[in-house]
């Protein structure tokens, strides 16, 4: 079976996560703090903040920028479920802002229109969540200037962006964002098995995150709001979770990111060889000249009507395929909430016609002719 993404694991990892196994720390050691600074410094990142998932950072970053009942926060539709949930996790009511059908990433022209509306009907967000699709980033610079223009704080779902760059800015850095979010689940770029990080330049904002990912406590006697009475002493400060990421997950970052940069070349490559290969077949979802794509994923578009019978043949064939995205307005718990996936429409062709196809950094070129063969017998016959 070919899957559409895996892990790239070898015995330095392999190793790494035992000797954790074999310390006195198994969490909230110092592999933590390592994974962290090493993971700043490969973005030029001020701080950061490691989590057990990346829908955590997302929640945590949300809660830091003050979203709350009542507030209103927009993402892309085309995403993952967490990159929405977040926001209601918080109470905040969610609304969408269709994408571009190049790159499937949140359209800035859209946004502008939507804002603009928004304004008249004073109902303006606090929060856009916006989203790097297969790692490919999204126009940062025309976000950054409506943030200006109209109050909003951003935060960049940045799960599949790790090693991805902007202009020259490297995806994490945060200059046009006040917070980066990555994942480290096992389909991910890097991989730490479960796990997420959230990155910025505010100290404050880091200080609240860090807070609220380990139950609102400090044991840092400079942040104490009341005199300490003894070395026992220690604050909760706000109402947090327990979202802290193990030395062992942590371990496992730091060993992967050793070899990160190959794993990144050999994405590239497979891409590439894509691209040559389905040249005037089909379409793509594509990044933007002003950056450079992570890679995390290949999303192909296909006419809608060929699209299931694509699908399940390459399935037939032990291609595990996938579709990154349905529309999450389609969602039925959406629906409910009363979203309608018509109101999207780009949203809804990526979400008809696309097809994520296996890109990781281990495929080989036989696996991928045997998908492009499958492609090119199916859509050129
Ligand atoms: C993977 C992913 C998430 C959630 O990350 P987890 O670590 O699985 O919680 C959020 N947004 C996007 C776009 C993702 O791909």
């Amino acid at each position: 079976m070919i899957p559409y993404s895996k892990q790239h694991i070898c015995e330095d990892d392999i190793a790494a996560v035992v000797d954790v196994l074999r310390s006195t720390h198994l969490t909230q050691g110092a592999k933590v703090t390592e994974f962290e600074q090493a993971i700043a410094h490969h973005v030029e990142a001020k701080h950061a903040i490691a989590t057990n998932s990346g829908t955590s950072a997302l929640h945590i970053a949300c809660l830091a920028l003050g979203v709350s009942r009542g507030d209103y926060v927009w993402t892309s539709p085309i995403s993952f479920v967490a990159s929405s949930n977040c926001a209601l996790y918080c109470g905040a009511h969610v609304d969408f802002v269709d994408v571009e059908p190049h790159s499937g990433n949140m359209d800035m022209e859209e946004l502008a229109r939507k804002l603009a509306q928004a304004k008249l009907d004073n109902c303006l967000p606090k929060v856009i969540i916006v989203v790097h699709l297969c790692g490919a980033p999204c126009d940062l610079a025309k976000l950054a200037k409506l943030a200006q223009q109209y109050n909003f704080k951003v935060i960049e779902d940045a799960c599949h962006a790790l090693g991805a760059s902007y202009e020259n800015s490297p995806i994490g850095k945060c200059d046009y964002s006040d917070i980066t979010v990555f994942s480290f689940h096992a389909v991910k770029n890097l991989t730490t098995a479960e796990g997420g990080m959230a990155l910025t330049q505010s100290a404050e904002l880091a200080s609240t995150m860090r807070l609220l990912a380990s139950h609102g406590i400090t044991k840092d006697p400079e942040r104490f709001v009341e005199q300490s009475v003894g070395d026992w002493y220690h604050e909760q400060q706000l109402l947090g979770f327990n979202y802290r990421m193990s030395d062992i997950h942590a371990a496992l970052g730091l060993s992967q990111l050793n070899k990160f940069g190959e794993m990144q070349h050999q994405r590239a490559d497979a891409v590439e060889y894509y691209q040559a290969s389905l040249q005037g077949i089909c379409t793509w979802l594509e990044a933007n000249d002003n950056s450079t794509s992570a890679n995390h994923l290949f999303v192909i578009q296909v006419p809608k009507e060929q699209r299931k019978t694509l699908f399940d043949k390459l399935r037939e064939n032990n291609i595990w395929v996938q579709l990154h995205y349905m529309n999450i307005a389609s969602q039925p718990y959406y629906r409910e909430l009363g979203f309608n996936n018509y109101d999207y429409p780009i949203a809804n062709q990526a979400s008809d016609c696309g097809i994520s196809l296996p890109v990781f950094a281990d495929i080989n070129k036989a696996e991928q002719d045997k998908v492009i063969n499958i492609i090119k017998e199916n859509l050129c016959s």
